[in-house]
């Protein structure tokens, strides 16, 4: 496994143009899948994240490998938060009325689903595969999968922006589950953003379009009552259980890079060297401390990135449509 995620962080040294310049706080699009201005108001989204990313000249090559089968992600299934008739139902879980009904012919399209339903907002179709197209914040996304509700981790009410690919839905589940078993008295780990079912874009990220970006709040010492995103302190932050969520999901191999501020990744630097984390290791995972070549570490430094982490997933090897890094805004000529 560790040459595995070794390879992987290797894989990262593509030859990289300057970091992109980002913008500030786009104001909100317009509506998506059917959803209003008020209800994404409501939605406590976080702040904006300013991503700076690095953009590529080359992609980065795909480990050859087969498209996978849908395994436990045949079917996924979410439970209603709020009652609600067929479309707004539907509209909040990013699917659409029409398709929540298709999924589940028992519901009748003029009754008013009961809060605490359990309903089918994703079944696997052969025909028409998930896929990732494009790179991280130009691409679209086929067929998302929803993120599945779990005992360990929380997903907002709104589940418009849920859905990723193949890889990424089933490392998240490898991850949250490695950490929940062992911290079975939570905190729960707080899902944010991923992409909406058909990707594309999404105000305010810069990225997540393809289904293979997610944020994820940090752990606190105390599990905060807000849905918002808490900003981290030196008090706050659980220095330990962050480093085992982040080591969680490095240990799935399917990580690309996770973005975060400067401070913090100093703050789990430290923790992952004082619990034995191999050097060799150590200058694989993060920038920190600063050092040639250390910008193609998968842990890298992001402004914005106080209160939440943001992890990217690798393009599957089998994926021929997909690109590993963000495009430049500069158009190249070749
Ligand atoms: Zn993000």
């Amino acid at each position: 496994m560790l040459a595995q995620i070794a390879a992987l962080g290797l894989c990262g040294l593509v030859s990289l143009t300057a970091p992109e310049p980002v913008p500030g706080w786009p104001g909100r699009g317009a509506a998506e899948d059917g959803a209003t201005q008020a209800t994404a108001a409501e939605d406590n989204r976080p702040p904006a994240e300013q991503h700076v990313e690095a953009t590529d000249t080359e992609t980065i090559a795909p480990i050859p490998e087969p498209r996978p089968e849908p395994g436990e992600l045949r079917e996924v299934f979410w439970v209603t938060v709020e009652a609600g008739p067929p479309e707004v139902v539907g509209s909040t879980f990013g699917i659409g009325g029409r398709r929540l009904l298709a999924l589940n012919p028992k519901l009748k399209p003029e009754a008013t689903i009961p809060a605490g339903t359990r309903v089918r907002v994703f079944r696997y179709d052969d025909e028409r595969p998930t896929q990732s197209v494009g790179a991280p914040n130009r691409g679209r996304l086929k067929n998302g999968i929803p993120l599945p509700e779990g005992p360990y981790w929380q997903l907002r009410d709104n589940r418009r922006r849920t859905f990723g690919t193949h890889l990424a839905i089933t490392s998240l589940l490898a991850a949250f589950r490695n950490f929940g078993t062992k911290h079975p008295d939570g905190p729960k780990i707080r899902v944010g953003e991923l992409s909406r079912r058909k990707g594309g874009r999404i105000s305010p990220h810069n990225s997540h379009r393809t289904g293979r970006d997610i944020d994820i709040g940090y752990l606190h010492t105390e599990e905060p009552v807000d849905k918002k995103w808490v900003r981290t302190t030196s008090k706050n932050f659980d220095v330990q259980k962050n480093w085992e969520l982040v080591e969680a999901l490095l240990n799935t191999g399917n990580v690309q890079s996770i973005y975060m501020s400067a401070r913090i990744q100093r703050r789990l630097y430290k923790e992952a060297k004082k619990r034995g984390v191999p050097q060799a290791l150590l200058d694989t995972y993060f920038q920190h401390p600063r050092r040639p070549g250390s910008e193609h570490a998968v842990i890298r430094h992001s402004r914005g990135h106080h209160n939440h982490l943001h992890v990217r997933f690798r393009c599957e090897g089998w994926n021929r449509r997909c690109r590993a890094l963000s495009r430049s805004r500069k158009r190249r000529r070749s």
